[in-house]
């Protein structure tokens, strides 16, 4: 399991509950998904309406699970979560959406890999608060109509373009998850510490944000493993020092790339002279999937502009060169 994945890992869900901010106010960074957020909520309220659906797309560990919370807290309703993969059959769903209450939250996590027969039956769920089931098979099959209350069904995905078309239309609220900026990173590390009641130091806070991909579930992780190391070879506090020498220890490098990022990098340089290659010939150099490249290891090294994405082909940029201290190559 690599430290530097945005995923949740073994019993992360349980501590990182008590880790998550619970109003708009406390969540930080993601400026213009709150600031419009704040508007609509506010607005349903008072027109005392169901919050328009919500999707939110971006990489993982951005904090949607936690906004699908704040959504629901901040229209003083319940959530109930569930994911694409849980509901398999139009009966699933319908389990799900007749157990609603009014103004219910519904979160979906993972909405892109709902299969067709259920997403045609979310379809007049989301439009008109109604459900189109069928019961029974052959001759003696008939289509029974359900109402069901109004509800704000939030969805979340990694990966918007795998949505159908009708889906996404669907949804009044489309929102994109940022990277977090450095100084957001920190302070969402400092909001952690002090949860967690370790003492840290500004440099400290600094150096775990620098190593966090912009990914506040990395932050969290980073700071739970550098305490583990305060606790064992210091007196508990996370100073610079120690921070340093954990992160080193854990192989994560000053920009937060690890050793799988660096042999994707030096694959490309190595092998292809830096690009451009195509993305399956990189694959099966490394022996990894195409869409795990793209999906998990691509983004953070696209967003801190060491690989670009071209007609032909991925290529590393002269920053990657600069960050493994080579020479640049003339092209
Ligand atoms: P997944 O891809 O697994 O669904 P996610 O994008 O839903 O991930 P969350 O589970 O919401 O991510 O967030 C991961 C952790 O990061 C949470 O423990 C939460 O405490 C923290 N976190 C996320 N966003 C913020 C924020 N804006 N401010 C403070 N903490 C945050």
């Amino acid at each position: 399991e690599r430290i530097v994945s945005g995923e949740a890992q073994g019993q992360e869900d349980w501590e990182e509950r008590s880790l998550r901010p619970q109003s708009l106010s406390q969540y930080i960074g993601q400026k213009t998904v709150k600031e419009n957020l704040t508007v609509f909520i506010e607005a349903a309220r008072m027109r005392e309406e169901c919050l328009d659906h919500v999707l939110l797309y971006g990489p993982p560990g951005l904090g949607k699970t936690t906004l699908a919370m704040i959504i629901a807290n901040e229209m003083g309703v319940n959530l109930r979560t569930t994911s694409g993969p849980a509901i398999e059959r139009p009966g699933d769903l319908a389990a799900v959406l007749t157990a609603l209450e009014p103004g219910d939250v519904l979160f979906i996590d993972e909405i892109h890999r709902l299969n067709r027969s259920v997403e045609e039956v979310l379809y007049p769920a989301m439009e008109d608060y109604f459900l189109d089931i069928v019961i029974g098979k052959g001759p003696s099959a008939r289509s029974v109509r359900l109402d069901l209350p109004p509800f704000t069904l939030v969805g979340a995905t990694t990966r918007a373009g795998m949505l159908s078309a009708p889906l996404r239309d669907r949804f009044g609220v489309v929102s994109r998850l940022e990277y977090y900026t450095p100084s957001e990173l920190e302070e969402i590390v400092e909001r952690t510490a002090e949860v967690m009641d370790v003492k840290t130091d500004k440099k400290a806070a600094e150096e775990v944000s620098r190593r966090s991909r912009g990914t506040p579930r990395i932050a969290n992780r980073i700071l739970r493993r550098v305490r583990d190391f305060a606790q064992v070879r210091g007196d508990g506090t996370i100073d610079y020092a120690i921070t340093s020498e954990a992160l080193d220890l854990l192989q994560v490098d000053k920009l937060g790339l690890d050793h799988i990022d660096h042999k994707l990098l030096r694959n490309i340089i190595d092998k292809f002279r830096g690009g451009p290659v195509g993305l399956d010939t990189i694959a099966a150099t490394i022996g990894e999937e195409a869409h795990t490249i793209e999906d998990v290891y691509e983004p953070y090294l696209m967003q801190i502009g060491f690989l670009q994405r071209t007609p032909r082909g991925r290529m590393v940029t002269p920053l990657v060169y600069q960050h493994f201290n080579m020479e640049v190559p003339e092209r």
